[in-house]
């Protein structure tokens, strides 16, 4: 789900929370994808039979592959959340994760959206740059 729209639905605290939820399943998998993949050289090593050891290596590369796909998405949504967390403090009253999100702008990039935020506490706008970690 794209990050402002998620925003919007979900609210900045459960947003926050869910992001730095999925930021860690990624490490997770990232983790087991990694111990996969040396069981699976491991493996590998000790076969003798020759017509065994070829799926053996591809099943180790794929798991490499996959753990630092895992490794690159853990560090982009941790990065994502931070980015939002820093950005979420009012400037004209200080409130914290305290906001709307108003108007999404249209000076989109591929890896950034810029969006308006309201305070609901004071009501005042900032504008909030948005990094879509997907
Ligand atoms: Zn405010």
């Amino acid at each position: 789900m794209d990050t402002v729209v998620s925003l919007r639905t979900l609210g900045f605290r459960r947003w926050y929370e869910r992001t730095l939820i999925e930021a860690h399943l990624w490490l997770i998998t990232c983790f087991l994808a990694m111990v996969l993949a040396l069981a699976l050289f491991e493996t590998h090593n000790e076969t003798l039979v020759q017509a065994q050891r070829l799926p053996l290596i591809v099943g180790a590369a794929f798991s490499a592959i996959g753990a630092w796909k895992s490794y690159r998405r853990y560090f982009r949504t941790l990065r994502c959340a931070e980015a939002v967390g820093q950005a979420a403090t009012c400037p004209h009253c200080g409130a914290y994760g305290r906001f709307d999100i108003v108007t999404p702008c249209t000076d989109e990039t591929a890896d950034e959206t810029r969006a308006i935020a309201c305070c609901n506490k004071c009501r005042g706008n900032w504008r909030l740059s948005l990094q879509n970690h997907v």
